[in-house]
């Protein structure tokens, strides 16, 4: 079972044993767990949990592979290195369930990971009742992916994108020089364009409305490509030679850039000069008409793949007993039931794991992570594979206490089918019925690394959850320096406030109408912590991370300070996605809101050049620190020198990444660090000016803590940088090191960051802050530290609304909205509101009954 490279093992040793592993953080940690079973690993945020799970166990089970099915690739893989670890006996080959931070491709569906889409083609296909006459076809007409599949006007996009002339103009009163055209290229290319139009006779300097009719026309959308040589105007310092330019259109540069261009910011630029419409021949079904034509108990694939999978599944119940398929030949009949029987199958699981809300054709793009966790579980679920090691990143991100179970019965499943199943977790339901426990701590970062125990649980029947006499696990209770074993046996702090704090005004949205909410007249008490909550697909987010923000935002105006960040991310906003569109509701009370501050996990940038100190503006201070000492003077080094996004000061073979991406053929892409600068990201002369003895890859290297003790230190102090570095370390993210690269930092990690560079800044007036499951991927202990910051802000006079999950912190907060009683079309309505103390004393909704617990 194991690779070639694997210590030979006990043919009977139930056990995966850890030797000497020193990834990351971890301290030299041996450890023993069985296989075969379900294993939570604890600890606070930062201990090492990942560190062990996914990247010294999952990458070792995963480098096996690698040599196995390609040796020949052994040298790219020594290149991207092996995980930090002497021996690991016992490894099944593994898989690992991440939370993805919105990335996907566009075309992943629902339907497409979970095979749901290339079954319910067959069907249509094969058991499906086509017009009279017509011939069957095979099931790539029934995709829009396909040639013969898509519809022949949009390609299977759905949607016609077109250029509206007059948008492209801004103000006909002023010249082209003047910026008449809005959708005009800026700087170079701006005055290129220019100096070709005036080759070509045309009066860049008239106002526009004066140019002949025609003119305009074809500047504006001509298709042609005309060439010119083009004799600059002589500046006065400067010698300009003739060159050949070339034009381009606005409407033809607009069609190109929004096509074709990485930047998110120009992409967005040229989509505000497109229109967007349904296609006019399938009307945004995407599929060729002849396709739309095949029905199964009347309905065409895009209507059933447009469904919710529970509405699908009673589709299905229909079409057995439906009389166009009783019609159909023995043969097709037959064929119609293997596939029904097929589709029941994956639409149950999914089903069972609280996704039946979804649609089929709903983009992967628009899932939450756990979400899209939960869809890739119920994948495995549905692939028979056993002796598998599955390793998971808190599969109850996002689920309703109400929605455990199911959670909790997929992971069983997988198990009594004989696979390992390892869990990252902290949510408590799931980690007292693992059969084992792997604390790690005490702290984070350095202050963590160890395994603190590792034992029984005590499982389902045992001792972790309440009420069950003492199990094992009473060996976890009795380690005093576990945060773990605070928080499950009861020992934790009360973060509940004395007194809940009354609305000193209301904020009420009128008959909000959108997904699955339907005429919801919902009101927000202002200067408060307002927790919404509901189960996975009641409406939370559509409410308050949809069309409260919108609401927000319309009101303060596009100037207003909305949250905008991009940070080379890739912005999706950008794209002309309907469900962008949002109907903005009739609401009041908006006008006590100066600001809006919305809150998420999507991760900080995409690229590893952007990092907790580039985010946060900290790395702005330093880089002038840098500077400013005498060796950088004499050089002539300026403070862009120190940043590894100019290409003076960086590592020229990365480019400032600090690491090479290793291509692996047929293989996923590999990192390694560079070679050229070993990670440091500069060229070695940047590296020669020293503060206080460390270069700036040094002090990049830093750990928050330790960069605290390092700037402290300095006789001419950096007031903005200690205090960016005190609030991360308030937060918790004490143990994150300055240069981690944003894209290994936790949607949890990422969210705090954000949190705490809007912090940082000087704050005035009323802010509404909206925070999507701010816990999510928090230990409890974290979890506390986080709402003692939220408390903060709304004493000092802003509001919070969170949606949570986390009981502890909606007992905490001064007002709950309760969404459901369901979800998708069974959830939608506010079922409960009032203090957590009103709605869990009362009947309705699923959240009370979960709450009492933490009320009382
Ligand atoms: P947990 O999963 O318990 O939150 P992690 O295993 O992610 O903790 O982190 C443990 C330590 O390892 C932390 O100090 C973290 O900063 C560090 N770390 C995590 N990922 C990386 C990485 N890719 N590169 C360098 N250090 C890392
Ligand atoms: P929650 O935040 O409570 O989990 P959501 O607001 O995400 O719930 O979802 C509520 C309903 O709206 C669900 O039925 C969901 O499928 C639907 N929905 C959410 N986002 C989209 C979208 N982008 N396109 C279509 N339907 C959506
Ligand atoms: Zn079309
Ligand atoms: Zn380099």
């Amino acid at each position: 079972e194991a690779g070639p490279q694997a210590p030979p093992a006990s043919a009977h040793d139930p056990m995966i044993r850890v030797h000497d592993a020193t990834e990351h953080n971890l301290r030299h940690v041996d450890l023993a767990v069985p296989r075969d079973r379900v294993v939570a690993f604890t600890g606070v945020s930062g201990s090492g949990k990942s560190s062990l799970a996914f990247a010294t166990i999952y990458a070792e089970a995963q480098r096996r592979y690698l040599e196995s099915v390609a040796p020949y690739a052994r040298r790219l893989i020594d290149q991207a290195g092996a995980p930090r670890v002497d021996s690991i006996t016992g490894l099944p080959p593994a898989v690992a369930l991440r939370q993805h931070h919105g990335g996907g491709s566009a075309r992943s569906s629902v339907g497409t990971v979970s095979r749901v889409s290339n079954v319910l083609r067959m069907l249509y296909s094969r058991a499906g009742t086509y017009p009279d006459g017509a011939e069957t076809v095979d099931s790539d007409w029934f995709s829009p992916n396909t040639a013969v599949g898509a519809c022949p006007t949009c390609h299977g996009l759905g949607r016609r994108y077109t250029v509206a002339e007059d948008r492209l103009v801004g103000d006909d009163h002023l010249s082209i020089r003047e910026g008449a055209v809005a959708a005009w290229p800026g700087a170079w290319q701006g005055k290129n364009y220019r100096d070709i139009l005036g080759e070509l006779g045309i009066d860049v300097d008239a106002p526009f409305h004066t140019l002949p009719a025609e003119r305009r026309h074809w500047l504006l959308t001509t298709e042609e490509q005309p060439v010119v040589t083009v004799h600059p105007v002589r500046e006065a310092h400067r010698i300009t030679r003739p060159y050949q330019g070339t034009y381009m259109s606005p409407r033809s540069w607009v069609l190109h850039t929004y096509a074709t261009t990485k930047s998110a910011s120009l992409r967005a630029k040229a989509a505000s000069f497109l229109s967007e419409e349904p296609c006019p021949t399938c009307q945004g079904r995407r599929l060729n008409p002849f396709a739309l034509s095949v029905t199964v108990a009347g309905v065409d694939i895009s209507r059933a793949a447009a469904l919710p999978l529970v509405d699908l599944a009673d589709l299905l119940r229909r079409a057995r007993v439906h009389p166009d398929t009783a019609a159909l030949s023995p043969a097709r009949q037959q064929a119609a039931e293997a596939l029904i029987g097929n589709l029941e199958e994956h639409l149950r699981t999914l089903t069972e794991l609280g996704l039946g809300y979804l649609s089929t054709d709903r983009a992967t793009t628009t899932l939450s992570g756990g979400e899209f966790q939960r869809l890739h579980l119920a994948t495995q679920l549905g692939s028979g594979l056993f002796g598998v090691l599955y390793v998971l990143d808190e599969p109850s991100a996002g689920l309703h206490p109400a929605d455990t179970e199911l959670l909790l019965n997929a992971l069983r499943r997988l198990r009594a089918a004989g696979n390992s199943v390892f869990v990252v977790e902290h949510n408590p339901e799931v980690i007292a019925d693992a059969d084992w426990l792997v604390d790690l701590g005490p702290g984070a970062g350095r202050h963590g690394g160890r395994v603190l125990y590792s034992g029984p649980s005590g499982g389902p029947s045992g001792g972790l959850s309440s009420g069950h006499p003492g199990g094992p696990a009473q060996g976890l209770a009795e380690i005093a320096e576990s945060a773990t074993a605070r928080y499950l046996f009861g020992r934790a702090p009360d973060v509940r406030p004395e007194t809940v704090r009354e609305a000193a005004s209301w904020l009420t949205l009128y008959e909000v109408t959108r997904h699955n909410l339907d005429r919801v007249t919902a009101r927000f008490p202002l200067g408060t912590l307002t927790a919404v909550t509901g189960v996975s697909g009641s409406g939370k987010s559509t409410l308050v991370g949809q069309v409260l923000a919108a609401t927000v935002r319309e009101h303060l105006g596009t100037s207003g300070e909305a949250d905008e960040r991009t940070d080379g991310a890739e912005d999706e906003s950008a794209t002309l996605d309907d469900d962008r569109i949002i109907a903005i509701p009739k609401a009041d009370g908006l006008d006590a809101v100066h600001r809006l501050v919305q809150v998420d996990q999507k991760p900080i940038g995409r690229t590893p050049r952007s990092n907790l100190a580039t985010y946060t503006g900290l790395f702005d201070a330093v880089r002038k620190l840098f500077a400013a000492q005498p060796l950088a003077k004499e050089r002539r080094y300026t403070a862009s020198r120190f940043s590894f996004n100019l290409p003076d000061g960086r590592c020229p073979n990365c480019q400032g990444e600090g690491e090479v991406s290793v291509e692996l053929l047929f293989l996923p892409t590999e990192s390694a660090p560079c070679p050229v600068c070993s990670g440091a990201r500069y060229n070695p002369e940047t590296l020669e000016v020293l503060v206080e003895g460390k270069s700036i890859a040094d002090v990049l290297a830093l750990s928050v803590e330790d960069a605290i003790v390092f700037f402290g230190g300095l006789t001419s102090g950096l007031p903005v940088v200690e205090r960016i570095l005190r609030l991360l370390d308030d937060i918790g993210l004490g143990y994150l090191t300055l240069g981690q690269s944003a894209t290994t930092l936790s949607g949890g990690e990422a969210q705090r960051i954000k949190l705490v560079s809007e912090l940082h800044r000087a704050r005035r007036g009323h802010t509404l802050y909206l925070l999507d499951e701010p816990t999510s991927g928090l230990h409890p202990a974290d979890a506390d530290l986080l709402l003692a910051r939220l408390q903060e802000l709304v004493d000092q006079g802003n509001t919070v609304v969170v949606v949570e999950h986390d009981l502890r912190v909606v007992a905490a907060a001064d007002w709950l909205i309760d969404l459901g009683p369901g979800a998708g079309t069974a959830g939608g309505r506010i079922v409960a509101e009032g203090t957590p103390a009103e709605v869990s004393g009362g009947d309705a909704g699923r959240t009370a009954r979960f709450l009492a617990r933490y009320v009382s």
